[in-house]
């Protein structure tokens, strides 16, 4: 038996956490956000109709591979993850509304971070914690916090942050996945969330904008599983815009994709809440990679969608094959 700190408990590092517990290794996860969710976090507000739940990094997850599958089908048993019975369009370059192919699509319940909360189950991630760097050799790593303290010892380590983030806490220890990973850019998405008191007259759930100089997905959570309060909407900025306005104020961009909803929707009612979210790495922008990387001589992993692909299912195969390779 071996013993893992995995930096990261966002799909992919919950995932491979989950592989190495199966096969008997001792698994210690940590996260600097305050609760279960990383890109799949769910926002509550409050407002005088009860809390408002904004989804406001992915919308919905495919489902394809059949460990996948066996996975979300013992979380939906948990109610943790259910359908999205909802209407998808895309609106082309003439502006018109065209259907989105019928793949199902789930959601997790009552937030989308349901699904990230269910896998976490058992694992135990200890939230809040960043990660500032890591000390020692393969056998005896270290993780030093923000806070000052320090854990360890751990065999091994698996890295499962974006990117970026990987380059910063692994370039003194390990130059393969340092390297890989400095080579690799995301694109940024600023969200936008608003709520109103009563849904929109909107003939769809969740809309693709192939061409709009602002947008690229709105959806509504009025038909998603399990939702209760207001009727909110995320819209998320098309990727050139929210590169373009990345350093302008929350407030500045909320009122900006409030007005691009409007030009859509028509006159809107006031709403009961108007914010934005700045997803600084939110999608990578090339979808092809190894899948996972392992420093061997080192004892350092890494998972997540920037080796797999810009998908919830990608990022949970990431970690789940990084996992069963070290657990094998
Ligand atoms: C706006 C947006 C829309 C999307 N829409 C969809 C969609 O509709 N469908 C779909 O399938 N996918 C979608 N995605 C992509 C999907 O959300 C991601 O591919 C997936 O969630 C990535 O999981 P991950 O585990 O690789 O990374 P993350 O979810 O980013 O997890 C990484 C975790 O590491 C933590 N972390 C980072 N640095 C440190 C540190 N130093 N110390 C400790 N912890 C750290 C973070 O807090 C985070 O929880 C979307 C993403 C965004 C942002």
């Amino acid at each position: 038996m071996a013993s893992f700190a995995i930096i990261g408990a966002g799909i992919s590092g919950l995932a491979c956490g989950k592989a190495l517990a199966d096969a008997g290794h001792q698994v210690a996860l940590s996260d600097k956000g305050r609760g279960p969710g990383g890109r799949m976090s769910t926002r509550r507000v409050d407002t005088p109709l009860g809390q408002a739940y904004f989804d406001h990094g992915a919308q919905f997850f495919t489902q394809r591979n059949p460990d996948f599958q066996k996975t979300i089908a013992a979380l939906e048993t948990q109610g943790a993850v259910a359908m999205w019975r909802g209407t998808f369009v895309r609106m082309d370059r003439d502006g018109q509304f065209q259907t989105l192919g019928d793949e199902p699509r789930y959601v997790g319940t009552p937030g989308m971070n349901g699904l990230v909360r269910g896998l976490a189950t058992g694992l135990n991630p200890a939230w809040g914690k960043r990660v500032r760097a890591l000390s020692g050799q393969k056998g005896a790593w270290h993780l030093q916090f923000e806070t000052g303290e320090t854990l360890g010892p751990y065999d091994q380590v698996i890295c499962a942050v974006p990117a970026e983030q990987v380059s910063d806490l692994l370039a003194a220890h390990t130059r393969p996945i340092s390297e890989q990973a400095r080579a690799i850019r995301s694109l940024p998405c600023w969200a936008g969330l608003i709520a109103f008191d009563a849904p929109l007259a909107l003939d769809w759930d969740m809309a693709r904008f192939d061409a709009h100089p602002v947008l690229d997905v709105i959806s509504s959570s009025v038909s998603k599983p399990g939702r209760t309060g207001p009727a909110t909407y995320v819209v998320h900025a098309h990727p050139a815009w929210s590169a373009a306005q990345l350093e302008e104020s929350a407030d500045q961009i909320s009122v900006a994709l409030f007005e691009a909803l409007a030009e859509l929707a028509g006159p809107l009612p006031k709403p009961l809440v108007q914010a934005a979210h700045r997803w600084r790495y939110a999608r990578v922008e090339t979808s092809h990679g190894p899948g996972y990387l392992y420093d061997e001589g080192q004892g350092i992993g890494a998972c997540g969608d920037w080796l797999s692909g810009p998908r919830v299912e990608s990022a949970w195969l990431s970690g789940h094959h990084l996992g069963r390779a070290l657990s094998a």
